[in-house]
């Protein structure tokens, strides 16, 4: 295709490579389909053979004409077999250029070109219309043989061929459509008007197609080029949040140090070690160690995730008696619950429950936790329940396995948070004047525990009535067997994390 076509240069996006500077064929502009049709039903009407090529010698459509006895019986001799081929190779792919006994014929094409006359040595004739569009030559139309209305008798060419019944060339030559070559060059001109309307429309829709195709590959080079650029983002923010969960770390492990000393020095203040205390003085003192257990929590739990989120924590699992470790989680939160005036119940089953394997402070540390919640978040008055039960073999649980179930009948989670109070610093409400305290660290580490021992972890809730946190184990852990495991650093699905 030229510079100057519509589309080429200058009404779409140019970069080297765009599907606009292609040349277009004439395969691209025709529907074959269709095209063939039309060139037969041209064919029948002139009874005529008329062959359309493309500029590398393809043929697109072949209107057999009224030559093909005549011809297919001269091609019995070898002589004219063989003068014969090299006559249509000459027609089919030789040079549009009158040369090799081709002439320039008077007319004009709306193709543009100049009309070949190409005789036969049969003293048949053909003529070849070059297909012009708009600056290059895509193919051409080769229109014939036809029996120029001149032909009186076979000529000499055709006479001497070795071999040939002359009498029945002649008889066969009879049948062959007379016409003369002026009629021939309108009857081409036609084909020409038909074949330039039908290039004008295959054009128009094939550049439409290649705009489309443009667009498409503009699209698929921007969305690329953004996805680099996403990859590049998602790369800095996961190591931003690397280098957040290894400060997180270092910070509370020198925080707890210190603590711990200011607690237990507290401690020893409480209890007299250093002489007594009056009334008021031991207030302080208890206040001061409450306090300091409160952040002494926090820190932990943020040293936890930040271990759990550097895949540095792993799981040591042995034998464990699960009832007597809910009863031992249940003390840990007895006493703020009986300040809430909150009733507290335990259910555990009624056989002795048989020993399960998991990392005993873990799992330990999921019943505190889901429980330390239910306390804080339930109103005085309230009731908080631990159920214990065992279950069969469920889906995507490896085994029998057994179910613990802490409820409350607090605040409840609306919906559209349930899902999200599983990750790392989410809360309902973390508003600054929120009512309770606390990081929205310890569901993420009850998920990360939970599913390190192969389990699932669920919540059901009802806003204003309460809620229910389920864990379901199994029994025996898939890679308890293989010694300690690695918990493996949560993937992060949710987009609005960051
Ligand atoms: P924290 O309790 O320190 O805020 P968690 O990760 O334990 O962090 O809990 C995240 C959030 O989930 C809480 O802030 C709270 O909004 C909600 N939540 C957890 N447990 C309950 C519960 N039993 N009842 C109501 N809301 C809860």
């Amino acid at each position: 295709m030229s510079a100057d076509k519509p589309g080429a240069a200058g009404s779409g996006p140019e970069h080297a490579g765009s599907v606009l500077q292609r040349k277009a064929s004439l395969v691209d502009m025709l529907d074959p389909l269709s095209f063939g049709d039309v060139v037969d039903s041209l064919g029948e009407l002139y009874r005529v053979g008329i062959r359309v090529l493309d500029d590398r010698g393809r043929t697109l459509a072949d209107a057999k004409g009224s030559n093909g006895d005549f011809c297919g019986f001269v091609n019995t001799t070898a002589q004219g077999r063989a003068r014969c081929t090299a006559l249509v190779s000459r027609l089919n792919e030789g040079p549009l250029t009158p040369t090799q006994g081709a002439q320039v014929l008077p007319g004009t094409s709306p193709l543009g070109g100049e009309l070949l006359g190409q005789p036969c040595f049969t003293g048949l004739r053909y003529v070849v219309l070059p297909v012009q569009w708009e600056g290059d030559v895509l193919g051409r139309v080769v229109f014939g043989p036809f029996a120029p209305e001149e032909l009186a008798d076979v000529p000499v060419a055709l006479a001497e061929l070795e071999g040939l019944e002359l009498e029945r060339a002649r008889e066969l030559l009879a049948h062959v459509g007379r016409q003369s070559e002026h009629r021939a060059v309108k009857m081409l001109a036609h084909v020409a008007q038909v074949l330039a309307a039908l290039l004008a429309s295959g054009q128009k829709a094939y550049l439409t197609g290649q705009l489309h195709l443009e667009a498409m590959l503009e699209t698929q080079r921007d969305l690329e080029a953004q996805n680099a650029q996403l990859m590049r983002l998602n790369q800095r923010l996961k190591e931003a949040d690397r280098i957040k969960s290894s400060f997180l770390g270092t910070v509370s492990h020198e925080l707890r140090t210190p603590l711990s000393s200011i607690i237990g020095y507290s401690e020893m203040l409480a209890e007299g070690l250093v002489g007594g205390l009056n009334a008021e003085q031991m207030q302080f003192v208890r206040t001061i160690i409450e306090k300091g257990n409160t952040l002494l929590k926090l820190i932990s739990s943020i040293l936890d995730m930040s271990q759990i989120e550097a895949g540095k924590v792993r799981l040591a699992f042995e034998w464990v008696d699960v009832q007597e470790l809910v009863e031992s989680a249940l003390t840990s939160v007895t006493p703020q619950a009986q300040r809430k005036g909150l009733t507290v119940k335990v259910q555990l089953p009624e056989a002795a429950q048989p020993r399960v394997v998991a990392d005993r402070e873990k799992l330990s540390q999921v019943v505190v936790n889901l429980l330390a919640n239910a306390v804080k978040f339930t109103p005085g008055g309230g009731q908080v329940e631990v159920r214990l039960s065992a279950h069969g073999p469920q889906p995507g649980l490896v085994g029998e396995g057994y179910r613990i179930e802490v409820e409350d009948t607090g605040v409840g989670i609306p919906l559209d948070q349930r899902e999200r109070i599983f990750q790392s610093f989410y809360q309902v409400d973390d508003s600054p004047t929120r009512e309770y305290g606390g990081a929205g660290l310890g569901l993420a580490i009850v998920k990360s525990y939970v599913e390190g021992h192969g389990g699932q972890v669920s919540v059901t809730s009802e806003v204003g009535q309460g809620s229910c946190f389920r864990v379901v184990l199994p029994k025996e852990p898939p890679l308890s067997g293989q010694g300690p495991a690695y918990i493996p650093p949560p993937i992060d699905t949710d987009p609005e994390r960051f």
